[in-house]
């Protein structure tokens, strides 16, 4: 049997969007496993808490047969160990990004002797990010078109509950 080969794709997803999804999709045309791990970015203060992110992007992968989704806490590298992932997997959107991934990628592979691999984004997404939904549902409007459907009324709701907050 030729080896299995089990790729981690890691994020804060807060909240999940079309571009992560069709990151998944491309990487299990690729890979037998897919392993999307859910952190925390300690930069960065998140609007969903991890179990909600977990359950949202397990709602638009619930139809793929070789993705799970698990939340971590801790270093990375120390996760994909665990979990015996043999790479790492992002996606690019733009140089600034590719500058940043360069580097962690290194910082990753000293830790651990794990290998980063890149996707390059789809040309339709490469616009849409997190922070981006956020200031859509901020100002009212639907977000169809940046996050799947089935969690569309979902992440909306829930962003303008916390911004009436
Ligand atoms: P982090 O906080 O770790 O940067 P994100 O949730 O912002 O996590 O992103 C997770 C991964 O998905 C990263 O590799 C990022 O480059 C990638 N990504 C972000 N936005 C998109 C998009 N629109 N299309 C494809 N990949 C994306």
């Amino acid at each position: 049997m030729a080896e299995m080969k089990k790729v981690i794709y890691p994020g804060s997803f807060d909240p999940p969007t079309l571009g992560h999804l069709n990151i998944v999709q491309r990487a299990t045309g690729m890979f037998d496993h897919v392993v999307v791990a859910m952190g925390n970015n300690l930069s960065k203060t998140p609007s969903f808490s991890l179990e909600e992110r977990v359950e949202l992007f397990k709602i638009v992968t619930k139809n793929i047969k070789n993705v799970v989704v698990m939340p971590f806490e801790g270093l990375l590298v120390d996760f994909a160990k665990e979990q015996n992932a043999d790479f790492i997997l992002r996606g690019i959107r733009n140089i600034f990004e590719f500058e940043k991934e360069n580097l962690q990628a290194q910082v990753n592979r000293q830790l651990s002797g794990l290998e980063t691999l890149y996707l390059t984004v789809d040309e339709k997404y490469r616009l849409i990010s997190s922070t981006l939904v956020k200031e859509i549902a901020f100002y009212g409007k639907r977000l169809a078109g940046f996050v799947p459907d089935e969690i569309e009324e979902m992440v909306f709701e829930r962003l303008g509950n916390i911004i009436k907050k």
